[in-house]
């Protein structure tokens, strides 16, 4: 990190005490853009502006349980960055979101949104609301809440949000049918991950992992190779790891084992995903009962975390901070070649380290995992122009954007001198764009 931008962090860190989370991803950028701001001081003060979310909106939202009970949590959406466009990130629904979460995903999203090239700001929001256990309801009832609130501050120009940990189909169809119901306007581009009857896009859904699995592909090529023959760890269970695993079946390779909170299943023949979605997307259980629906050889891991199991490629699709300094020293004396993040921030820094200094290939969520949201932008643009796409279309325009994602990281690494470091890359490329935009608009 330069002067100048040591003393922009320690403004960040005066600013938002107790938000360790948002540090991180602070100073993760910040880390990577000492080479851009030496050759364009002028973007010293840009950065300490980009650290101010634009709008911070935290909200009470009151709902009813089951038993008649008055349960109150609290709501959030950071309008972080709009100079490109309209704020656009999901919504996670989780225990354990808090401002510092939330800041953290809006900072990341910005980067991010820059590097799909499509034309869309930085934003993130949720709630600390813990769907486990909740019946479709109470689920149905805490949505109109939220977004009882939230209507006022989205819309098609303004804010768009989607999906994120948590919230799902199910989950945007409530939030979409309540802000229809308070504002009176079918507008379809308030929100993404909609159903496909009701303005959803094809392939939105899978985007997320498919677009991960592209992106590893690009860098897999770049060495004159492919998934084939290839094994893989993909942690999580969720929307990104099964639309992951999907793909990296699709592609040749095999998935030998996912995870979700209670621990981690080893299948050395490849995850069976109708067995998976059964479990994940229709029982909404725990992977244990992967275990006894499929069999054969099947086996809970008990000991250590899912990576320690020897493979080639690493998709840590879970959350923050999963993947850590011990797993990645273990990644790497199993041989792995390649680790490329689906979620957002899984890696700790301490890990990126261990895995940088082995040589390992490294893809940074906010590359890697571009593929939701640049799908979502899609959506976006197939709902103003009332028109739908087919499957293949989108997924042949979501794999030329994680193309040109990876190559924007892989170009721009070289040209500040830093080969290979894909998070050089994905962080000066992302940044350039948006502090270019936010120059030329002015001081607002
Ligand atoms: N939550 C996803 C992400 O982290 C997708 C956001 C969106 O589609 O707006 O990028």
């Amino acid at each position: 990190m330069t002067d100048s931008l040591k003393d922009v962090y320690d403004v960040v860190i005066r600013r938002n005490p107790g938000e360790p989370e948002f540090h991180q991803a602070v100073q993760e950028v910040f880390d990577s853009l000492a080479p851009v701001m030496r050759k364009h001081p002028e973007y010293v003060d840009v950065m300490t502006r980009m650290c101010e979310p634009e709008r911070q909106i935290i909200f009470r939202v009151p709902w009813t349980d089951d038993n008649g009970k008055v349960q109150i949590n609290r709501g959030f959406r950071v309008e972080f960055n709009s100079a490109l466009g309209p704020y656009k990130g999901g919504l996670r629904f989780h225990p354990s979101v808090n401002l510092s979460i939330v800041k953290f995903l809006g900072f990341e999203q910005i980067f991010k949104n820059s590097l799909t090239g499509l034309p869309i700001g930085g934003g993130k929001g949720g709630s600390d609301f813990d769907p486990k256990g909740r019946s479709d309801l109470e689920i149905m009832r805490f949505c109109q809440s939220f977004m009882t609130e939230l209507y006022r501050h989205i819309g098609e120009y303004t804010d768009v949000p989607a999906g994120d940990i948590g919230v799902g189909g199910r989950e945007i169809g409530y939030l979409f049918g309540q802000y229809k119901r308070i504002t009176n306007r079918y507008e379809s581009g308030v929100l993404t991950g909609k159903g496909l009857a009701w303005g959803g896009s094809q392939v939105r859904p899978e985007a997320t992992g498919y677009g991960a699995v592209f992106f590893v592909d690009n860098m897999l090529k770049a060495k004159g190779e492919s998934f084939e023959g290839k094994k893989v760890l993909v942690s999580g269970s969720g929307n990104v790891a099964t639309y992951a695993i999907e793909k990296v079946h699709q592609l040749g390779g095999t998935v030998i084992g996912c995870s979700d909170s209670s621990g981690y299943v080893i299948d050395e023949k490849g995850i069976d995903l109708d067995i998976l979605k059964e479990v994940k997307e229709v029982r909404r259980a725990r992977l244990s009962e992967y275990v006894d629906l499929r069999g054969n050889g099947t086996k809970l891991g008990t000991d250590g975390s899912l990576w320690n199991v020897p493979a080639d490629i690493a998709l840590p699709c879970a959350t923050q901070n999963e993947l850590n300094e011990d797993d990645a020293e273990a990644l790497v004396k199993n041989g792995c070649q390649i680790v490329g993040e689906g979620a957002n921030m899984p890696t700790t820094p301490e890990a990126i380290k261990v895995l940088q200094g082995a040589g390992v290939g490294f893809a940074p969520g906010k590359a890697a995992n571009a593929g939701g949201v640049a799908t979502s932008a899609l959506e976006m643009q197939q709902n103003a122009s009332r028109d739908s796409w087919s499957f293949e279309y989108t997924e042949e325009r979501l794999s030329d954007i994680m193309s040109s994602v990876h190559d924007q990281c892989v170009q721009t690494a070289e040209e500040y001198n830093e080969p290979g470091n894909l998070i050089a890359g994905a962080n000066i490329a992302g940044f350039v764009k948006v502090a270019d935009a936010m120059l030329a608009l002015g001081v607002i």
